[in-house]
């Protein structure tokens, strides 16, 4: 055997054997190309790091030289691959906030593209060329679809309860119910705003049930606000009560204390004919009358991550005034895409924003995609018999972490392979364009209602080279 090609040369400590950084850069240049040298080097560091950790830890023994190369240069590639970049959604979750939430409408991508590439008459005023005020269009937008006084936007839902908290309640008192004291994913956690918001938070009712006079008798001279939240994530069922948005206000209104709403997902077009509950349906939760209703832009509007909020003019002027405002505006980018897509809304053309076409699609259409997509896969299995391959369907939460409870009929491709469902699974998140799918009783399942335009394909792509690589 060649001495050089084996890392551990010496029986003492096999960390010593290690090739160093500079020659194990080198010699994955010379696998790889025209790799950029900072991502070698950078890959050849991290893994002779954490292989030196291994190593003295006993967990592993010294690897060929051949072996690192291979590891480095996988490493390698993995940092100069761009980040996000693009995956295929086959999970059914039209909201999936580990896949980036909304997928913006052609039109709404193209007006942040311009936005981004172009000066732009962001805070001036063309016609008298003095300063504009750059939130002008999307709050006069929200105000107007929202049914609401005034509005106002900051850069996502958990800013915008900052914001508001921030403004109306610092230094005073919020109630919350102990049912609605909730953590959203990405960490979002009430009580933790409530804290950063330097609001004290005093908790009423029960996890299960809250009565009004639990409210009611938590109301003293230092109560700036009643909060409800929105469960977003889970469901509470059996033995329950909770009091709407309506009732809340009218206790609020007998004592002189505000409303304010974490809606989480709002949707400015009613919704409740696919069987979604009203309360997601921002208009109406106007019109009961709170003080300030948020709601983020990348749930059910369709948009961009942007934090909405829609209520009275005073309210809506204060949060706007309030120096946090500036901490947490939105970029012209989102603003664009935000004014593209709430204008899309207002013109009645809201069947150009993929979260509502596609959580309005008839079944029947779904299956088409379902069966169009059967079709290239069987011609791919045909060269490996063992796969099964057939349309079935389903039905699927499609809020992910948005809408609890909420399902839709839907139409699936399911694949069952010798290998093992979660390894063909995982087989298909390795390839060139990722395919993330769901995984229930020894199949997996390709959902048709969230593919989009020419993800047939990279599907197609992701079972051939699962295949070629033997790994199905
Ligand atoms: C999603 C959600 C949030 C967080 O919104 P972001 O836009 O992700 O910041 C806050 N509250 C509720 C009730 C939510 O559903």
């Amino acid at each position: 055997m060649n001495p050089d090609s084996q890392v551990n040369q010496g029986s003492e400590d096999p960390r010593r054997g290690l090739p160093s950084v500079d020659r194990l850069a080198r010699a994955v240049s010379e696998r790889l190309g025209d790799a950029p040298a900072w991502a070698v080097t950078e890959a050849a560091r991290q893994v002779l790091d954490a292989l030196r950790v291994e190593l003295s830890q006993g967990a592993t023994d010294s690897p060929e030289l051949e072996e690192l190369v291979e590891r480095t240069a996988a490493h390698a590639l993995e940092l100069v691959r761009p980040r996000p970049s693009r995956v295929v959604n086959a999970t059914g979750v039209v909201l999936h906030t580990n896949l980036g939430r909304a997928v913006l409408a052609d039109g709404a991508a193209a007006a942040a593209n311009e936005a981004a590439r172009s000066y732009s008459d962001l805070e001036l005023d063309p016609a008298t060329g003095r300063r504009g005020n750059r939130l002008g269009s999307v709050s006069g937008l929200l105000a107007r679809l929202s049914g609401a006084e005034a509005a106002f936007a900051v850069n996502n839902n958990a800013a915008a309860t900052l914001l508001a908290l921030d403004t109306l309640a610092r230094g005073r008192e919020v109630v919350v119910s102990r049912g609605e004291l909730v953590e959203i994913g990405g960490s979002f956690r009430v009580p933790e705003i409530l804290e950063r918001a330097g609001v004290r938070l005093v908790e009423v009712g029960t996890t299960n049930r809250t009565h009004a006079e639990d409210y009611r008798r938590a109301i003293g001279p230092d109560t700036a606000l009643l909060l409800k939240v929105h469960r977003s994530n889970f469901e509470i069922r059996g033995f329950t009560a909770e009091v709407g948005l309506p009732e809340l206000v009218a206790i609020g209104r007998e004592h002189g204390v505000g409303v304010l709403e974490d809606l989480g997902s709002g949707s400015l077009v009613d919704l409740t004919g696919l069987g979604l509950p009203p309360e997601h349906h921002v208009p109406g939760r106007v019109a009961s009358g709170a003080d300030c209703v948020c709601f983020s832009g990348d749930k059910l509007l369709g948009g961009p991550q942007a934090g909405l909020l829609v209520g009275r003019r005073e309210v809506v002027e204060a949060m706007r005034k309030n120096p946090l405002a500036r901490a947490l505006r939105l970029d012209k980018q989102t603003l664009a895409a935000l004014d593209w897509t709430l204008r899309a809304v207002a013109d009645g053309r809201d069947g150009e924003i993929p979260t509502l076409r596609q959580l309005r699609e008839p079944e029947a259409q779904v299956r088409g995609r379902a069966e169009a997509l059967a079709e290239r896969l069987v011609k791919v299995a045909a060269s490996a018999p063992a796969l099964r391959v057939e349309v079935v369907a389903d039905r699927a939460a499609v809020g992910g972490g948005t809408l609890p409870g909420f399902e839709l009929d839907t139409w699936v491709v399911a694949i069952q392979a010798p290998c093992g469902a979660d390894r063909l699974a995982s087989a298909l998140r390795a390839a060139p364009v990722p395919v993330m799918s769901r995984v229930r009783d020894g199949a997996v399942l390709l959902d048709a209602r969230t593919l989009l335009e020419g993800d047939d394909a990279a599907i197609e792509l992701a079972l051939v080279e699962a295949l070629s690589r033997g790994v199905v």
